[in-house]
């Protein structure tokens, strides 16, 4: 009996120790409308990652950085779908064929956003019957640019600034358009002439090149990992579909077309489907983004 429970307790041992040391690096809490990093390294070679945020799950590339096996995944929270409190995020690591499962707590805080109220032509804030037909199409395309998954991660942070001018609307507003109530501001606005540069935020590949009803001339970037770049109003493109870009090239430049008042350049930024507040990633300190 002796001898069966050491040989028990040796394999206990020995099973445990064949796994590596797996460490997760995540913020506790974050803001509601923010997007955070999780990123996932191991000692060893890991055969695949998972992470799994609200129903969305991406399977990250990992990636050889000096011996170790590390995973970046971006997640985040949009103002206008989703809700303040504590979320489950599920970490699966597989190696050597088995898999482990990690869950961790974040908290999800409600942030207080800025209410503006705007006055804008008539039709632009409840569009005309004939209009419908092409905004419900506008909408199918940009749910699919939005919700591309590929394998390949290539962004990193902090993301290049779009525009040399400053930020002019923040994420989050509550807008009051022409009295009305609509859906709060999703993206970030800069100051620009007609005729700016705007440039990629990251590497990434251009998927749609379209002009739509509210966006006006629109630019979607694919950035790996479920991360998609959006550039609105444009002017002009400096891309086409398909195209691969590098972070800071020029795609194009800045115009009024589609609901605006005035030339401007909007961005906006999709992780796993949802918008979050660009300004976030475009900070030069990352360290909070992870919790660190
Ligand atoms: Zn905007």
């Amino acid at each position: 009996m002796k001898t069966f429970i050491l040989a028990l307790v040796c394999c206990l041992f020995f099973a445990s120790s064949a796994f590596a040391a797996v460490s997760l690096a995540y913020p506790q809490k974050a803001g509601l409308g923010e997007p955070f990093l999780v990123r996932i390294t191991s000692d060893t070679n890991l055969d695949s990652v998972s992470a799994k945020w609200l129903g969305a799950t991406v399977q990250p590339e990992i990636k050889n950085w000096k011996g170790k096996s590390v995973a970046l995944v971006m997640f985040g929270t949009d103002v206008l779908n989703d809700k303040a409190g504590k979320k489950t995020l599920a970490i699966s690591v597989v190696e050597n064929g088995k898999e482990r499962i990690f869950k961790r707590k974040i908290k999800i805080y409600n942030k207080k956003y800025k209410v503006q109220r705007l006055t804008l032509p008539e039709k632009m804030v409840t569009p005309p019957k004939e209009v419908l037909e092409r905004i419900r199409h506008d909408r199918v395309e940009v749910k699919a640019a939005k919700e591309t998954q590929s394998a390949k991660r290539m962004w990193f942070v902090p993301f290049q600034k779009p525009t040399k001018g400053s930020q002019s609307s923040p994420y989050g507003a509550r807008r009051i358009l022409n009295g009305k109530p609509k859906n709060p501001h999703r993206g970030l606005d800069f100051r620009g002439a007609k005729g700016t540069a705007v440039h990629a935020m990251a590497d990434g590949k251009v998927i749609l090149v379209s002009s739509h009803y509210y966006a006006g001339n629109s630019i979607y970037i694919d950035h790996g990992n479920g991360v998609v770049t959006m550039y609105f109003h444009l002017s002009r493109f400096g891309v086409k579909e398909g195209d691969m870009v590098v972070r800071g090239q020029t795609i194009g430049r800045i115009g009024s077309t589609g609901r605006v008042t005035g030339p401007h350049l909007h961005v906006s930024v999709s992780v796993q489907g949802r918008l979050v507040d660009p300004n976030f990633l475009l900070k030069k300190n990352t360290d909070k983004l992870l919790g660190l």
